[in-house]
């Protein structure tokens, strides 16, 4: 689904899945590729906006959790894309994803590693990288500044934060990374699940209730 111009949406299709958006620019490059098992839907959803997955030159994940980066290795296969990581992400990969799907149950379908990595910013995309571990170590943010979004991964949600109980998280880095982002000019926040929001005003509104309800209170979920 087309958000913007040159901005995509698919829906994450079920349990353990995630929302994958498609950005075209000078490049294409696909965030969070998704479940494994929902990567055919989600290419046919794509090819009705008339992107063939072909076109994809750039495979980027948020964070290593299996609902975001299971179809990687094999969504690599079939666009012949490159996979870029963060640092953080090369350094925590064999960690996540042994310790996730211990925690989890399920683990990574096919493993995958980096063809290029990146720490600030994505080369030709638009796309600049903030480090905001919390949810998990190596999660990161990807903010086109020219269009005004966040892709936020599980940091921040709908009225909603991200889980901190998984192995790695961490509370307080939420809480930091949640600050950092928050101070971005942001029109369109794309998160890992859910519903996207648009508009500043509700993004505002949005970052304001969730250090309202959480952080306020945070040691009685402690
Ligand atoms: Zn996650
Ligand atoms: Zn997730």
């Amino acid at each position: 689904m087309r958000i913007k111009e040159g901005v995509y949406w698919y829906k994450e299709k079920g349990l353990l899945d995630a929302n994958t958006y498609v950005i075209k620019d000078k490049i294409t490059v696909l965030i969070d590729p998704g479940l494994g098992n929902y990567l055919g839907r989600r290419l046919e959803e794509m090819q009705e906006d008339g992107i063939d997955p072909k076109e994809v030159d750039l495979i980027t994940i948020t964070h290593l959790h299996p609902d975001h980066c299971d179809a990687t290795a094999s969504l690599k296969e079939i666009s012949g894309a490159k996979v870029a990581l963060h640092p953080s992400q090369v350094e925590y990969l064999d960690i996540m994803t042994e310790e996730t799907s211990r925690f989890l149950g399920i683990g990574i379908a096919k493993k995958f590693t980096a063809d290029f990595v990146f720490e600030l910013s994505i080369g030709n995309t638009g796309l600049k990288i903030l480090h905001t571990p919390g949810h998990s170590p190596e999660s990161i943010c990807l903010y086109a500044s020219d269009k005004k979004i966040l892709i936020c991964g599980d940091l921040v949600f709908e009225k909603g934060i991200g889980r901190t109980d998984l192995p790695l998280g961490n509370n307080e880095e939420l809480k930091n990374s949640i600050n950092t982002v928050s101070a971005l000019d942001t029109e369109v926040l794309l998160p890992g699940h859910g519903a996207i929001i648009e508009g500043r005003r509700n993004i505002e509104r949005n970052y304001e209730f969730v250090r309202e309800f959480y952080f306020k209170h945070l040691h009685s979920y402690l």
